[in-house]
């Protein structure tokens, strides 16, 4: 199995189109987030998944249950392989957005998406987390978010890298963790704006089901070279 998504974090269907044929079988997936998706629609997830690909359609859904739910479902129609949505949004969210994925994908005749639960974003801190009303380390609120996500039979999370063994050993072998702040050990973006980092090789080791990467991918003068290089290193 190929562990690496590549985050395809462009703004327009064409530079997406050039990546994802640039980078076919040599990667497991292309993970399509709000940028691409708020520039070009669902037609770009339908054109790189006509193709054959997997699709992360990476949109963090948020809402009422039965919105989720439909938006679950619309996402399963144009061809999504992995969807999420935010923990936060409770049990009967998360629950309907599961339960939407197999409805649809029943209906359809295809393979039920991996519904991914996002636990806590990265971006926030434990004094920005206590302004929201949720006290105590970060990490704690993670793994209980994700032992909730589980419960309500979603399939994994996203997760930092310096979160995967918590989550590992709190969910189980089976329970799944993507993980983006990928950072190969050498070469070109090592300093970037993702502080926390780890290696491909490290994330894996410390149980990581798929590795979402951009830049050192995306970026790379061969990014076919990057990705083969990279999976090598697996
Ligand atoms: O270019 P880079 O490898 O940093 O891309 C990582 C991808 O993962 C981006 O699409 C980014 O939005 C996403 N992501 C992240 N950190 C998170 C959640 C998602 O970098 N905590």
């Amino acid at each position: 199995m190929n562990r690496i998504l590549v985050a395809l974090d462009v703004d327009s269907a064409p530079q997406a189109i050039n990546l994802a044929t640039a980078l076919r079988g040599a990667v497991g997936g292309f993970k399509i987030g709000k940028q691409l998706f708020t520039a070009e629609g669902p037609s770009i997830v339908r054109a790189i998944a006509e193709r054959g690909d997997r699709v992360f359609l990476d949109l963090k859904f948020h809402d009422i249950p039965n919105t989720v739910a439909g938006a679950i479902a619309s996402a399963v129609t144009i061809g999504a392989w992995m969807v999420n949505v935010h923990a936060a949004g409770g049990r009967k969210m998360m629950a309907a957005a599961a339960a939407a994925a197999a409805t649809a994908a029943s209906r359809l005749g295809r393979e039920r998406p991996v519904v991914l639960a996002v636990t806590v974003l990265t971006s926030l801190d434990e004094a920005q987390l206590r302004e929201t009303g949720v006290a105590g380390p970060v990490l704690d609120h993670v793994v209980h978010l994700a032992r909730l996500a589980q419960d309500c039979g979603l399939d994994g999370v996203v997760a930092s890298p310096r979160e995967i063994t918590a989550i590992r050993t709190a969910c189980g072998p089976r329970f799944l963790i993507v993980t983006p702040g990928i950072r190969p050990a050498t070469g070109a973006l090592v300093n970037d704006d993702q502080s926390r980092t780890m290696t491909p090789a490290g994330a894996v080791a410390a149980g990581a089901s798929y590795l979402v990467i951009g830049r050192p991918i995306t970026t790379a003068e061969d990014p076919r070279a990057a990705a083969v290089h990279i999976a090598a290193h697996l």
